[in-house]
């Protein structure tokens, strides 16, 4: 149950640019936060500025989701409980979602819950919840994500319930 990288940390990667002179600048490009710094910089600057560049986009990305208290807090809790508190992400919060009832951006951290499902009941919410962060690990529907989903063991009883509304339990 190994991720590729924590969401929270990403990987670094300094590109040493000749024709910059002092300014830093930085990107989030496939998870990896890249850093381009004038080709004179020593090594110890280039650090720094790889840690403060590292807080300020996860303060913009903090910033500009929305992040729902009961979701985050029942998240936790099925980390705790399932993951041994081992999974991390960026945000968690309701959206807005037509065809769906949940998504999570793999390479991002960001888990979305169906705004429409906040009338659920809780354990059927966790059901939701506990695919989505199952996803944080799996980011196909495999076989091993499955092992993962069903380690909650109202799964099954949850996709009935969901079955038996108008909307299959669509989720990505
Ligand atoms: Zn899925």
């Amino acid at each position: 149950m190994q991720q590729d990288s924590n969401p929270l940390d990403p990987p670094v990667r300094v590109i040493p640019s000749r024709r910059r002179r002092r300014t830093v600048a930085a990107r989030l490009r496939s998870g990896v936060l890249e850093l381009m710094v004038p080709a004179s910089m020593p090594l110890a600057e280039r650090a720094h500025w790889a840690e403060v560049m590292r807080r300020r986009l996860l303060n913009r990305a903090h910033r500009s989701v929305p992040s729902d208290e009961r979701l985050a807090e029942r998240a936790q809790r099925l980390n705790k409980r399932y993951f041994d508190g081992r999974l991390r992400w960026l945000s968690i919060g309701f959206a807005e979602m037509q065809h769906q009832w949940g998504s999570c951006t793999f390479t991002e951290g960001t888990i979305r819950i169906a705004k429409r499902a906040a009338s659920l009941p809780d354990w059927v919410l966790d059901y939701l919840l506990m695919h989505e962060l199952a996803h944080l690990v799996h980011s196909d529907h495999a076989t091993g994500f499955h092992d993962l989903e069903d380690m909650y063991p109202l799964s099954e009883r949850a996709r009935g319930y969901l079955m038996a509304l108008d909307r299959p339990p669509v989720m990505e």
